[in-house]
């Protein structure tokens, strides 16, 4: 899926709109592009595919959710059985698209088959959103032929072998009488064409295994193990037909410092014990680099604050989330001579904040069974 389209705008209705709604929609709009109504229009099939493919996830209860939560969806291998469903209520006109176009046939050259990547990327990468390169292994076109598997560019011709079916009929004599099967033509392997002179390059197929460069774009906000659709990027087709599409899938490495939960980010900070008892401001790391948090007097351990708008974005609507610090307070380790007589007329003076804990300590003496000193 190409970022930033709204599965929403291709099917013109609310965020909010119900089932009903949404199919009411996409029955209207398939109706109106489809691309045996539009045979003029090369536009038409793009779109209808679109339509389908919004129509595919928000009809999907399960995926809405994910789409709305993290704009994208994994939708690898096509359509759920919800669309097919959908789709055989349009009876003939739609079964001829898809098949045609989608599913090998007999006498049809097979669109190219899917492909999947694995792109691994940082926590900042997938916040900030990332232009990145990958080298994929596929079977792509052959230029020698422009993939027609014909040196001299020729269409096939009719296999003699089959008439040009694709099929083949075994007649077999049994005790039973004279039995006749149909099985796949050995000759043009059921594709009902044979080339006459095969393209020296690729052997005939009019496809070879290469590899590609292709840039990914990462969308700011992505969710880990979401998958992005490059259209048309997938293995090459036989002798002509469309190529399959490469997915990327997502996974994001595990950061050092944060953790994610959707849109927001965790992490523990460590402040001086000062710090806590006084209040002041600490620098905070974030994943839009160093900020202030500002702690207030009398801080304990644990307490944890809250840092707006330095989590993730939404994929859509670039918001971000927040950066939840749990806040641990630090015990110096070493104590100048200064720092010592200090410390020591600080605890002479009282109120070592153990007051409010009192309550406390008495319930764990008790669960303890011990006597207790008061
Ligand atoms: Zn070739
Ligand atoms: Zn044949």
């Amino acid at each position: 899926m190409s970022p930033g389209r709204d599965y929403y705008e291709i099917l013109g209705v609310d965020r909010s709109a119900s089932q009903a709604e949404v199919k009411r929609a996409f029955r209207r709009l398939a109706r109106q592009h489809h691309p045996d109504v539009n045979p003029n229009d090369p536009q038409a099939e793009a779109r209808f595919k679109e339509i389908a493919e919004a129509y595919a996830v928000l009809s999907n209860p399960e995926k809405r959710r994910q789409y709305d939560q993290y704009g994208v969806v994994g939708v690898p291998g096509g359509f759920g059985a919800e669309v097919w469903d959908e789709l055989g209520g349009f009876g003939d006109l739609f079964d001829a698209f898809f098949g045609a176009r989608w599913a090998p046939r007999r006498g049809q050259a097979a669109r190219g088959s899917d492909l999947r990547y694995d792109l691994e990327i940082t926590l900042e990468e997938a916040a900030a959103g990332a232009e990145r390169e990958i080298v994929a292994e596929r079977v792509q076109r052959c230029e020698e032929c422009e993939g027609t598997g014909s040196e001299s560019k020729a269409e096939g011709q009719a296999c003699r072998h089959c008439g040009g079916t694709g099929r083949a009929q075994r007649t077999t004599a049994t005790p039973f009488g004279r039995l006749s099967t149909v099985t796949t033509c050995e000759v043009c392997r059921g594709e009902g064409s044979v080339v006459v002179d095969p393209c020296p390059s690729c052997k005939g197929v009019g496809r070879r295994v290469g590899t590609a460069r292709l840039s990914v774009s990462v969308p700011a906000g992505v969710a880990d193990g979401a998958s992005l659709r490059l259209e048309g990027e997938g293995q090459a087709g036989e002798r002509g037909a469309p190529p399959g599409d490469l997915y990327v899938f997502i996974h994001t490495k595990e950061h050092e410092v944060f953790e994610r939960r959707g849109r927001d980010v965790y992490c523990e900070l460590p402040i001086p014990f000062t710090v806590a008892a006084l209040g002041g401001s600490v620098a905070v790391p974030t994943l839009w680099g160093p900020d202030e948090l500002k702690v207030p007097a009398g801080t304990q351990s644990g307490q944890s604050f809250v840092v707006r708008g330095r989590g993730l974005p939404d994929v859509r609507t670039g918001v971000r989330g927040s950066e939840h610090v749990r806040v641990h307070v630090a015990t110096p380790r070493k104590l100048t001579a200064r720092q010592r007589e200090l410390l020591e007329e600080f605890a002479r003076e009282g109120g070592d904040g153990l007051d409010e804990a009192k309550g406390w300590f008495q319930r764990f003496r008790e669960a303890l069974g011990g006597e207790g000193d008061q």
